[in-house]
């Protein structure tokens, strides 16, 4: 059965975000910003601690259970210097009967064989 993935590549869970949810390294920042999502869809707080950078990663991190991610959509992906990258996206959810949209533009560091997650600015 063809189970897609939640990021919305229009890959299998299998092939995209679960690989790397399985330890795989991103091959580049919108791989990792799309298992990051994924991530946050699935309620997988340690993935996301995972992939933040080290001096920026909250000591603390909890996912609020109510609050659905309902679809991602990814606006553009620039490499910004040898080991940096920028992505910008936006991102639906629904809490309740609420339902909103956060369009944020994340930077992204090469850390080891892949990439890590460094701070974002919502707009
Ligand atoms: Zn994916």
């Amino acid at each position: 059965m063809f189970q897609p993935c939640e990021c919305g590549s229009g890959k299998t869970y299998a092939g995209c975000c679960g690989r790397l949810h399985l330890g795989a390294p991103a091959r580049d920042a919108e791989e990792l910003m799309r298992s990051r999502y994924c991530a946050f869809h699935r309620g997988d707080a340690a993935y996301l601690r995972k992939s933040w950078a080290a001096e920026t990663r909250p000591a603390d991190l909890t996912l609020d259970p109510a609050q659905a991610w309902t679809g991602l959509t990814v606006h553009s992906h620039e490499t910004t210097g040898p080991a940096t990258a920028r992505v910008r996206f936006t991102a639906t959810w629904r809490k309740g009967a609420r339902t909103g949209r956060l369009t944020e533009t994340s930077r992204f560091r090469r850390e080891g064989p892949g990439w890590v997650y460094v701070d974002g600015e919502v707009s």
